[in-house]
């Protein structure tokens, strides 16, 4: 048939791997085309994710610290809420970063085509317009970005007062009593969040631990300082009921441990549903382009990000775990550049996790937990920030840093960091591994004084056995 646009490059989804790769294919020389269902470009991180959950969690840092400042001789007020207010901030942080990505496609000419997108053939997608028309696009080659949605509950009836993250990030109202299904890291910040602007929270687990993958001796310093955040936190206990009733939200458990009784049923007027996300391969008719989807609804591909057909490639959540943007951008620009004709492969090392709570946790590399459940054998370097000089100062002290060295010869291979501002300082060390340093190459790296940062060269010179002099 004919089509109404060809082009040499079809991206579809403009989350973060989406606009990445079309960005990067233009800059190649392709003519892109990029199709997104929704009229901002973005994606998930942008409009309903890493972005607007920042924006309300570097408000809550805020209010949570002005709240401590009594201790130090400056006493503020309580906290006046206006949550028609804080939404338009959030709305206008979103705004500037979709906005700024909306320039950044004109300047380099990808013709960005707002519809849902579905193959039609291996060479043809065909896109339905939110005015109900259809148009047709041949490519040439392909990057499929299409994300992943939330994971619903079958259980859990349809009601305004319970949520999923995109509906927490919206801030209708501010509940009294809030129950978080999920302890991940998505429930644990949008908790921060509420408990922060008044609520009390009761988060439910079915694991044994909450933010599964980080260390659980990091775990344990997050939750010794937010032991006060939440009304209760119950582990091994599955969500097994949800009701909407007129007088609250009615929730009913069950215990994972036969021989432990489950929580009374409670009542919430307002719950989070946050139990994780599937991707949406299933989602873009890929068989008709005969591209490979399994069950779970990913989308297998090798180090160029190719699918089983060569001329199409697939990045992002679509593609596996972790499911996390930085990886999504980093695949973007590999599978841009290999359809270009470039010798590029995904062959990171590692790739960084970061919890926004408050402390912060992020971690990089394989964890301690992993290594000694695998029988690996590590040696480790950490250094408590009760004695770093700018923690203390900070008034915030609990956290630590620890790197973990390769047992013969002694080069990084992980670290994990728990205190304020971890995420910011993680990189550090995820460039230590990918550049394979050793420890020596870190404790000697002169960090400025007195800073977080420079708990990663003195947890390399704990290690060491080296005398920190500086406190
Ligand atoms: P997505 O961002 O999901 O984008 C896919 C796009 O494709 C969407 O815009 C969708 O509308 C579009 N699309 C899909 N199918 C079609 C179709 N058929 N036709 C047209 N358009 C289609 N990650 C981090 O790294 N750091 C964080 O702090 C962080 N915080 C998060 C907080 C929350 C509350 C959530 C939900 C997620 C968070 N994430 C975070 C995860 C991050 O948002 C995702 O990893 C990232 O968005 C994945 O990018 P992507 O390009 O693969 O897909």
């Amino acid at each position: 048939g004919t089509s109404d646009i060809e082009c040499d490059m079809l991206v579809l989804g403009a989350g973060p791997g989406g606009y990445s790769a079309a960005f990067r294919s233009a800059d190649l020389g392709m003519a892109t085309v990029l199709v997104e269902r929704y009229p901002t470009l973005g994606g998930v991180c942008l409009n309903v994710g890493c972005i607007p959950s920042k924006a309300l969690l570097h408000v809550a840092a805020v209010v949570d610290e002005a709240a401590t400042m009594a201790e130090h001789g400056i006493s503020f007020g309580k906290p006046q809420v206006d949550l028609d207010k804080l939404r338009g901030w959030k709305d206008k942080v979103v705004g500037k970063m979709t906005g700024g990505l909306a320039g950044m496609a004109k300047a380099r000419k990808v013709n960005v085509v707002q519809g849902v997108g579905q193959f039609v053939s291996p060479n043809h997608m065909e896109v339905a317009s939110p005015d109900g028309s259809k148009k047709t696009i041949r490519f040439k080659q392909a990057i499929i970005a299409a994300g992943s949605s939330v994971v619903n509950l079958p259980f859990v009836p349809q009601d305004p007062r319970i949520v999923d993250s995109t509906g927490a990030l919206e801030l209708r109202s501010m509940p009294k009593r809030m129950l978080v299904i999920g302890g991940g890291i998505i429930g644990l910040e949008m908790a921060t969040v509420y408990s922060t602007l008044g609520a009390r929270i009761d988060v439910v687990e079915m694991m044994d631990g909450l933010m599964q993958g980080a260390d659980r001796d990091m775990v344990r310093v997050w939750q010794k300082f937010n032991e006060k955040r939440f009304d209760k936190i119950m582990l091994k206990t599955k969500t097994v009921a949800v009701e909407a009733l007129a007088e609250g939200i009615k929730v009913s458990f069950e215990s994972a441990d036969p021989s432990v009784t489950a929580p009374e049923p409670q009542l919430y007027d307002m719950v989070l549903v946050a139990v994780g996300r599937s991707p949406n391969g299933k989602k873009i008719a890929a068989d008709k382009a005969g591209v490979a989807v399994t069950d779970r609804g990913f989308i297998d591909v090798d180090t160029q990000m190719r699918t089983n057909v060569p001329h199409i490639f697939a990045i992002g959540d679509v593609v596996g775990q972790p499911m996390l943007a930085h990886k999504a951008v980093h695949e973007a620009h590999v599978a841009a550049e290999a359809a270009a004709g470039e010798k590029s492969h995904f062959d990171a090392r590692v790739i960084p996790s970061v919890a926004y709570t408050d402390p912060e946790i992020a971690w990089v590399g394989i964890t301690e937990d992993e290594a000694k459940s695998k029988g690996i054998k590590l040696e480790k370097g950490l250094f408590p920030w009760g004695a770093s000089g700018r923690a203390v100062a900070n008034g915030r002290d609990e956290g630590f840093t620890k790197l973990l060295f390769d047992a013969e010869t002694h080069r990084i291979v992980g670290g994990g960091i728990v205190g304020t501002h971890a995420g910011d300082l993680i990189g550090e060390i995820a460039l230590a591994i990918e550049m394979g340093a050793d420890a020596v190459d870190i404790g000697k790296t002169i960090h400025p004084h007195p800073t977080l940062g420079e708990s990663i060269g003195m947890a390399a010179e704990v290690f060491e056995g080296v005398c920190t002099d500086l406190p």
